[in-house]
């Protein structure tokens, strides 16, 4: 798969693309882990990796999102981004994830990464915004990776998305193909889609289209329209983890989990302090799925990592997971969940009544399988996941 792989980045990505997400990508990447790593034994917390929701605005109403699209718009201002990314910078976080509501409709969203040419960005888009002038300026620029989302082939797609979007979002990534720019596909994998997604032929279509990266999310119910029946049970979840190694032998394109580390261990990327989701109101959450937080990036005069470090809130949400699980304390405890965020007191930045939701949910199983842990058996994996993406940009 290797030898494969590597002929796809050299003949199909600009080698200006590929040296730029290597160096910064790659090369900081792995120096943002180690600073976060020092950080942590020191027992200061500051992420390695940032979600910044530029806004809650969408073009799409998908089944399953969590965003409250509908109502009013709120965005992040430039300046407030500048100044996370500045926060992040002077702590050796480079890497910083770019979503939404869908982030190409933020005004001036490929701005960011101009201002910014010493991080790379990740832009978690529904793929309809790569018309010819958006591709030729993400390559120019060189330091954004578009990650496509698609649920499934075209009908399951649209089934959950709306009608014509695989086709829109496809033409979107052709066009990221001919301008040879380093891109990837994110893909929810429920317990109804889960045989279709890991399927060879899937894997195979997206490498086809140009894709070198596939990034698997496993469904969590949550929002308005929590869908519960399509979440995944344990012998998916076990199955699902089977499939992936082989797939990642099997393919030349780099298959990503952010569930399992190198020994097959799961991992909350939240509990770990790798990445936390900054909404566009500004407050500091624990991940993108759980819209409640105490502290917002105005706080201490606007000094983020301060107010990070001094944040009780987020430290002790690491604490109730590690006492609880190494998976997704949303699917398996939400009713205690729920309680500890009424504890805290936190405000619900969802726009909705996020906490009934989770308090309504019911324990599930989620990637922790204690006992049935399954290592990457291929030792590329295991050097990436020991020493990058490792919960990098992951939504866990
Ligand atoms: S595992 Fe669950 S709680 Fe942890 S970061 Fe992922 S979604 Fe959030």
């Amino acid at each position: 798969m290797l030898p494969r792989l590597v002929y796809r980045l050299l003949t199909e990505v600009s080698p200006r693309l590929a040296w730029k997400a290597a160096h910064l990508w790659a090369y900081k990447g792995t120096r943002a882990v180690a600073a976060h790593r020092r950080r942590a034994a020191r027992g200061e917390l500051f992420p390695p990796f940032l979600f910044l929701a530029l806004t809650n605005a969408c073009n799409l109403h998908c089944r399953g999102c969590w965003i409250e699209s509908r109502g009013p718009v709120f965005r992040l201002s430039e300046a407030e981004v500048d100044a996370v990314i500045a926060s992040g910078k002077r702590r050796h976080s480079w890497f910083f994830t770019l979503l939404g509501g869908e982030p190409m409709m933020y005004p001036g969203a490929l701005d960011i990464p101009r201002r910014h040419p010493d991080c790379y960005f990740q832009i978690i888009t529904n793929g309809l915004f790569f018309g010819d002038d958006n591709v030729r300026e993400i390559r120019r620029l060189g330091n954004v990776t578009p990650l496509v989302s698609l649920d499934g082939p075209e009908e399951a797609n649209d089934r959950r998305r709306g009608a014509g979007v695989f086709a829109a979002a496809t033409d979107g990534m052709a066009r990221l193909k001919r301008e040879k720019i380093l891109f990837g596909v994110a893909t929810t994998v429920t317990g109804q889609n889960l045989d279709e997604v890991t399927s060879d032929e899937y894997v195979r279509g997206f490498i086809r289209r140009g894709a070198m990266y596939l990034w698997y999310y496993v469904f969590r119910p949550v929002g308005a329209d929590p869908a519960p029946e399509l979440c995944v049970d344990r012998e998916q979840m076990l199955e699902l983890r089977r499939r992936l190694l082989v797939l990642r032998r099997r393919h030349p394109i780099v298959l990503i989990d952010t569930y399992w580390n190198a020994a097959g261990e799961a991992v909350c990327p939240a509990a770990l302090g790798l990445g936390f989701h900054i909404g566009p109101r500004g407050s500091i959450e624990p991940c993108p799925p759980l819209s409640f937080a105490r502290e917002t990036i105005r706080d201490n005069q606007g000094d983020l990592a301060a107010t990070i470090d001094r944040s009780r809130f987020l430290r002790a949400f690491q604490e109730f997971v590690r006492a609880r699980t190494r998976g997704c304390v949303i699917l398996e405890r939400p009713g205690e969940l729920a309680e500890f965020l009424r504890q805290w007191n936190v405000t619900d930045y969802s726009g909705r009544d996020a906490l009934a939701e989770i308090a309504a949910g019911t324990a599930r199983t989620s990637h922790h399988l204690p006992g049935e842990e399954i290592p990457e058996d291929y030792w590329f994996y295991r050097l990436l996941k020991r020493q990058l993406f490792f919960g990098m940009g992951g939504y866990g």
